[in-house]
């Protein structure tokens, strides 16, 4: 069966399991089993541990880490790079680009097409997950990560596009946790609009960042902020349209007066389901793109981070982790060094 005829009939497939049968959630489960049977996705999630911390006299508010030592290797060309000369590649070869994925992966990969509120998406797995079915979603076109706002590249999303879709798809996924990470504050391909969503992992389904305190919004529209974390980070929560809306008018305003220079804003944006799944929560991180890493120049925090789960990949954060140095202080001390004022 040549490629075209395999993306076309799983798509098929995935689509009648999403219309008929459970949902998006199902049919990214398919896709997930599916790609593990043609090798694209490398890792299982077996040589992954999860450390979580409490607070010394806080109990119910912790910091984890992830001991992921396989992590530090995937630019090692497990990737399968060598790109066949033959072959055409769009946009400097990227990896998100469907044209490239074909000859990139050798056939292995497929994407599942899917439409959001404002735009078009491929839903791919990742090769080298961190966590349960952790699938990016690349848009169609090959446009810029910024949106518009901070973005003078041309075909840039616009801020309300970009919360639309996302929370659409966070509500779609009720037991995932979606999140668009800005350029300079984790995004790996700059170059091409993309989202990531994994799914809750079994054992520890609530983040650090759930189980804070946030301060009460003086008015409907206003954001909540968080109380006693690492990195200041405020919320809306409520009815989709509302949390986009007030989040959509609230961020451009502060874009507009932030004093620092646009061209160092970024951001992170985290969506999730409510536990009742009828409500949205977003949670805004303000970044600075001068300060993207927790650990001098490598250790980059991600929407993963922000969350409250700190990855130790390289061999000195290895070593760390072995001297027995990581603790709740360790976590904190780290996830501050990103946090805007
Ligand atoms: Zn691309």
């Amino acid at each position: 069966m040549n490629y075209e005829t395999a993306w076309t009939n799983l798509n098929n497939k995935l689509r009648e399991i999403e219309r008929f049968h459970g949902g998006l959630s199902a049919a990214l489960s398919e896709l997930e089993i599916h790609q593990r049977e043609t090798g694209f996705i490398k890792d299982s999630l077996k040589g992954i541990e999860r450390v979580v911390f409490s607070h010394p006299k806080e109990k119910n508010y912790t910091l984890r880490a992830q001991i992921n030592p396989r992590r530090a290797k995937r630019h090692d060309g497990s990737n399968a790079l060598t790109l066949p000369k033959r072959h055409k590649f769009r946009n400097d070869g990227c990896f998100l680009c469907a044209e490239n994925i074909k000859w990139q992966q050798q056939q292995r990969q497929i994407g599942f097409e899917i439409t959001a509120s404002r735009g078009r998406y491929n839903a791919l797995m990742n090769p080298f997950p961190l966590l349960p079915n952790h699938v990016v979603f690349a848009s169609k076109d090959h446009i810029p990560q910024e949106f518009s706002l901070l973005s003078q590249k041309r075909g840039a999303k616009e801020l309300e596009e970009v919360l639309e879709d996302l929370c659409q798809l966070a509500h779609r996924l009720p037991n995932h946790i979606g999140f668009y990470n800005g350029v300079g504050a984790g995004a790996s391909i700059p170059g091409h609009f993309h989202f990531q969503f994994f799914h809750r992992a079994p054992e520890s389904p609530y983040f650090p960042i759930e189980e804070r305190n946030f301060t009460t919004a003086k008015s409907g529209d206003d954001p909540e902020f968080i109380l006693g974390y690492p990195i200041n980070i405020l919320r809306w929560q409520g009815e989709l349209g509302k949390v986009v809306s007030n989040a959509v008018c609230w961020i451009s305003n502060w874009i507009k007066s932030e004093i620092e220079p646009n061209e160092r804003l970024s951001t992170n944006f985290i969506a999730t389901a409510g536990r009742s799944h009828q409500e949205i929560t977003l949670y805004f991180v303000p970044r600075n793109k001068n300060k993207q890493f927790w650990n001098g120049n490598r250790g980059i925090v991600g929407g993963l981070e922000v969350l409250g789960e700190l990855v130790m990949a390289s061999e000195d954060e290895l070593a760390l982790v072995e001297s027995g140095m990581i603790d709740y202080h360790f976590i904190e001390k780290a996830l501050s060094t990103v946090s805007m004022n």
